[in-house]
């Protein structure tokens, strides 16, 4: 694993932890995984299949960001797991701000959101990691153009943006 960051074993033991602190254990079970290739966001939830990517390169030596960024996705999951409107809706603020989380958007607010959409889909190819996005639901059974692999379908709903010049700017973790 990147120096500065828990293992995914860790990550998963968080996402229980929380889960039971803050939301009453009401989120179903879903992987959380990093994901190295985020440019510009920090985070992304996918309902179908469950899965939470955090991205390494962003929260690499940040704790107190790499635990707002997996409360924030947890919210949206748990919104969804209760039938509810899971966007960053008034009920996503309360919650938020129950958990102590100032910002829907990385630093404070003073990023804009980037390609927020209510819906997307992203097909990933599993063996290079290739992704395509996008905003209507895709043919099934398409494959990578490179492996000839069946690509799986993500449906996912919210990719959380960060602020690339501040996140640049800020100084490496310690190694
Ligand atoms: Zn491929
Ligand atoms: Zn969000």
């Amino acid at each position: 694993m990147l120096p500065g960051l828990p293992d995914v074993a860790e990550l998963q033991l968080l996402f229980a932890q929380y889960n039971w602190m803050y939301f009453r254990g009401e989120i179903p079970a879903y992987r959380i995984a990093y994901n190295a290739r985020f440019s510009n966001h920090a985070g992304r939830v996918s309902y179908k299949p469950p899965l939470i990517e955090l991205s390494s390169k962003h929260l690499a030596g940040k704790q107190a960001e790499l635990r707002e960024t997996l409360l924030h996705e947890m919210i949206h999951a748990w919104l969804h797991a209760r039938g509810e409107n899971p966007g960053h809706t008034p009920a996503f603020k309360k919650k938020m701000r129950e958990l102590g989380l100032t910002s829907i958007y990385h630093d404070l607010g003073t990023a804009k959101p980037l390609n927020e959409s209510p819906k997307r889909y992203i097909l990933r190819c599993e063996k290079c990691t290739m992704e395509l996005l996008r905003k209507r639901k895709p043919a099934p059974n398409l494959v990578c153009a490179r492996c000839r692999k069946p690509l799986t379908v993500f449906e996912v709903v919210e990719i959380r943006p960060i602020e690339l010049g501040r996140a640049a700017s800020r100084t490496p973790p310690a190694r």
